[in-house]
């Protein structure tokens, strides 16, 4: 059954405080403050936001408020709070925790009307945006400016550039480059009470007090309504070559990636599929794939650089290490378009897992990458004793890997009864194996149960204060992280 609302009463997160439902006037009065177009409790609207990806949290808000400034924002944090309205603030809606969904009731907050590039300051090597960007244009931008903006998730041509910055998104190149929260610089940010606040800026070092704008990055929407990011960016690395590599087993695959790591060579991107996956995408694109019946799973290398003779090497380093470790073939790309011909099985397995399994049981877990062919042992094994389609992919390179369970055609019951089984039993494993629940998705609404294994009892503690300080009657994004 999907995780659903509203009705419960989202006044648990602040216990001394009891949020209420806007009532019609007050909408009204919202709308006369901000602009009539830009709040909607239509049933065509509410439905519209009534879901994430995560394809089993689901719940349709009270209203959603549509800004097309901050100081938009600030009017209706000002109004939220006078009237302890809770608010969802939302991104693209891409997220797969149920971060941006209004369980237990509330009001969207949507940014995706703030989508302006604001400037690209090529001398400070550095980019201005609103948050409703969708996080490809950045990297499309600084292109033009032979400039770089790595991080790179999957969902870069639907993602927005606020969701990314408020769950610490990553992507492919996390390997070499590191993830949103290293190329945040500064952030203009909406407090509960609608006060706006600058935090850092365009200076690249800063040892100026505690780090709130660090605080903001990852933080879910629960602390305060990101309004505009100034993001680092790097030089344009001359050349990439992307390989995709074939093995008959994951254990093989994992164990090279290792290798590779080991061998003195930093990739831009390390990613794997197993063999589910691999059948996943065969099944979605509808044809053969590189290593055909015997691969069982696939390794994608990227590297990047400007020296051609350097880059030689490398490439030459990677192919030695992987045919030692069992690779069925070495395919190698340099041209652009044949190069997202290798990763087109990668790039589709949201979607292809999703037709596939109807709904998806999602982790994505992270653990010391060496222990990543263990972690994929362990799903394995889950998978047989519950009796479902498990399928692993991600971010080898990082230890980044994404569990997918399968619901396929079993009834809602059993696929409940089986999925929540099944998930607990991974997050064991990841606890035993050193690692930690989510890697870049975050924890919205799905991984909450599961954050007291985690993390110590005054860990969490603090982490509510911190909350109860930046929002005291608990309206940003009730119910959600801690
Ligand atoms: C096919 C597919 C592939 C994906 N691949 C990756 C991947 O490789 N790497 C990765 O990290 N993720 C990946 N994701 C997950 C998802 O795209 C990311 O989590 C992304 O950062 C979410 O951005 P969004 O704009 O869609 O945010 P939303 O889903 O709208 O919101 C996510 C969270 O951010 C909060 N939020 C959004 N905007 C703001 C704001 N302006 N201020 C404050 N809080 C805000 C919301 O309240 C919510 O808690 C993938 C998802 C899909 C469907």
């Amino acid at each position: 059954m999907p995780i659903q609302g509203p009705g419960a009463s989202p006044g648990a997160v602040c216990s001394s405080v009891r949020l209420r439902r806007p009532t019609d006037t007050d909408l009204s009065a919202l709308a006369g403050r901000i602009g009539g177009d830009r709040v909607s409790a239509s049933p065509e609207s509410v439905e519209r936001y009534a879901r994430d990806e995560s394809t089993v949290v689901e719940a349709r808000p009270w209203a959603v408020v549509r800004p097309r400034c901050t100081a938009e924002v600030a009017e209706t944090l000002r109004w939220a709070s006078a009237g302890r309205f809770p608010v969802v603030p939302r991104g693209g809606g891409t997220g797969v925790a149920g971060g941006a969904v209004a369980v237990g009731g509330g009001v969207v907050l949507s940014l995706e009307r703030m989508d302006r590039i604001v400037e690209l300051d090529p001398e400070n090597l550095a980019v201005t945006v609103e948050p409703g960007v969708i996080t490809a244009r950045i990297d499309d931008e600084a292109r033009r400016h032979s400039l770089f903006y790595p991080p790179d998730p999957a969902s870069l041509e639907s993602c927005s550039i606020g969701g990314n910055v408020a769950v610490g998104a990553g992507g492919a190149r996390a390997v070499k480059y590191g993830t949103t929260r290293d190329y945040v610089l500064g952030l203009e940010v909406v407090l509960a009470d609608g006060e706006v606040l600058e935090l850092g800026g365009k200076n690249v070092k800063d040892a100026t007090g505690y780090h709130l704008r660090d605080l903001m990055v990852g933080s879910e929407g629960t602390l305060g309504v990101i309004t505009r990011i100034t993001l680092r960016l790097v030089p344009r690395p001359g050349r990439r070559v992307v390989m995709l590599v074939p093995f008959p087993s994951i254990h093989q695959a994992a164990r090279a990636v290792t290798a590779v790591l080991g061998a003195r060579v930093l990739p831009a991107a390390a990613e794997f599929m197993d063999d589910v996956t691999i059948e996943a995408a065969r099944r979605y694109l509808g044809r053969d794939l590189p290593g055909g019946d015997a691969a069982g799973a696939y390794v994608f290398v990227e590297l990047d650089g400007d020296a051609p003779a350097a880059l030689e090497a490398q490439m030459e380093r990677v192919a030695g290490v992987v045919q030692g470790h069992g690779a069925l073939d070495v395919l190698a790309a340099e041209d652009p378009g044949q190069q997202e011909r290798l990763w087109e099985s990668r790039r589709c397995l949201g979607e292809a897992l999703r037709a596939w399994g109807r709904q998806l049981g999602k982790a994505d877990v992270v653990v010391p990458r060496a222990r990543v062919p263990e972690l994929v042992e362990a799903v394995q094994g889950v998978g047989h004793r519950h009796r479902l389609v498990a399928a692993s992919f991600g971010h080898a390179g990082d230890g980044n890997v994404h569990v997918n369970l399968l619901r396929c055609d079993l009834a809602e019951d059993e696929w409940e009864r089986r999925r929540s089984l099944a998930l607990a039993e991974i997050m064991k494993a990841v606890k035993a194996l050193g690692g930690l629940p989510s890697g870049e998705h975050g924890i919205g609404v799905l991984k909450r149960p599961y954050l007291h294994r985690f993390l110590p009892e005054r860990a969490l503690a603090l982490m509510a204060s911190v909350k109860a300080a930046f929002d005291p009657l608990g309206i940003l994004n009730p119910g959600k992280v801690v």
